[in-house]
């Protein structure tokens, strides 16, 4: 048996395997093809790579005509406003389009740590780290903060960031319900204490569906059993707490009482890259170990300014954070109104409307297209079939007049397509 097969270690012998040397072979890859046949035979157009040929705000242009869009997280319209522009060029003419290092070893530049500084005060705590991607920001820093022995506990819904830095920690990793406080507690008072570390991972705002987390009661739990717990406030920096400055401000406690913020710079930061806040020994232990740091280029200088650019355009401009509420809160409203399915989105910018089957979500972004009304549909497997939906993304820039005809359009075409989804899709293809 041993000449067709693989001594292991301990000396048992595992069968041959079939090698795989192209990617044409790979299982995945014939998955993919599959799933964009069967997108294809449905005669919809693909709704991914769609290309948006100029700033995407409140609206945007594709192949020349105008959307009003609904499709992109510029949450505070500050891509595209002239001041952050301006000082993301003037960062390239003084610095160039590249660090041309580790920050570690030459590439640092004074708006790195000015940017910095600012996100930690911007925040409440001592200081802050940034990274060159918001992803990587996760990724490397679970990987590093946990490792063997220690335990990784997340949010059920977390994004995959998250998921794939408890992957690479090597941690025990352990998913809880949805928010729900209660069963962590539960889980950690059974398990705490085999672990050296406890990491909690939650998000502030979750992305897919809208709703918030509530940290309060999550920095209760993490108290009681000496864990850490890490927030990432991608999708509510900038825009939860009177002046956006996240969960903190949102419910009024003092910011030091989680361990570990983490925010990207792409969404509400008009930018791009990712940031750690914290104590001043966590920021020190990262800046001189973490791998996706220290072993990574230093943010570029046009990407810094103008993150940097726009937070400070959002403390000349606080309004911007407010008009983002009210046309958030209206578009919820008029989709309850409407009698929509908007799960349990409230108070954040994300809405979604779930229409439960994948095929009426491709149909119902595509009918809205023809409106002239850019929304991503969001199918099986990223969720659920049941919890298919078309996902809006609310800006301070949208106007009532453009929430109106939306939600009202939404409505109007949903209604036909739920009537029946089969007949509807062969008509149309
Ligand atoms: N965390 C969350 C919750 C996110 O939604 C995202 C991306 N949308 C990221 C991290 C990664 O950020 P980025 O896109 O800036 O890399």
């Amino acid at each position: 048996a041993e000449a067709n097969g693989v001594a292991s270690r301990n000396g048992a012998v595992a069968p041959d395997v079939e090698p795989e040397d192209s990617v044409e072979q790979f299982a995945e890859y014939r998955r993919l093809k599959t799933t964009m046949q069967q997108m294809m035979m449905t005669g919809v157009p693909n709704p991914y790579f769609t290309v948006h040929d100029a700033i995407v705000n409140d609206r945007t242009m594709v192949d020349g005509k105008e959307y009003i869009s609904f499709a992109s997280y510029n949450y505070l319209g500050l891509s595209g406003h002239p001041d952050v522009s301006k000082a993301a060029a003037d960062a390239v003419n003084k610095y160039g389009t590249s660090v041309s290092a580790s920050r570690l070893v030459s590439g640092e530049k004074p708006i790195h740590g000015q940017l910095e500084r600012k996100i930690a005060k911007w925040i409440g705590v001592d200081n802050s780290i940034l990274m060159v991607g918001g992803h990587a920001t996760n990724e490397t820093t679970i990987g590093h903060l946990v490792g063997e022995g220690d335990l990784i506990v997340h949010d059920a819904l977390a994004h995959n960031s998250i998921v794939q830095g408890a992957l690479l920690s090597g941690a025990r990793r352990r998913p809880f319900a949805h928010n729900d406080y209660e069963a962590l507690d539960r889980l950690l008072s059974e398990v705490r204490s085999k672990y050296r570390r406890v990491l909690v991972a939650i998000e502030g705002v979750y992305s897919m569906d809208g709703d918030f987390s509530d940290v309060p009661k999550f920095i209760e739990v993490k108290k009681r059993h000496h864990a850490m717990l890490m927030v990432d406030e991608a999708h509510s920096f900038g825009t939860m707490g009177e002046n956006g400055r996240g969960m903190a401000e949102h419910f009024g406690f003092d910011a030091r009482d989680v361990d570990i913020w983490m925010g990207t710079l792409s969404k509400s930061g008009a930018s791009c890259g990712g940031y750690i806040a914290g104590s001043d020994a966590l920021i020190e232990l990262l800046r001189y170990t973490a791998p996706g740091f220290v072993f990574s280029v230093g943010m570029p200088p046009a990407q810094v300014a103008a993150a940097l650019a726009a937070i400070e355009t959002l403390e000349r401009e606080p309004d911007r954070v407010e008009r983002l509420r009210d046309r958030s809160s209206l578009f919820l409203s008029l989709c309850k109104e409407e009698g929509l399915d908007t799960g349990d989105s409230g108070q954040t910018p994300v809405v979604p409307v779930i229409t439960g089957n994948s095929m009426v979500a491709l149909r119902l972004s595509n009918r809205l297209k023809a409106d002239g009304i850019n929304v991503q549909p969001i199918l099986y497997p990223a969720v659920d079939e049941s919890a298919a939906r078309l996902r809006f993304f609310i800006t301070c820039d949208h106007t009532e007049e453009q929430i109106r005809l939306t939600v009202r359009r939404t409505a109007a075409h949903l209604a036909e397509l739920r009537f029946d989804p089969v007949e509807v899709a062969v008509a149309e293809s």
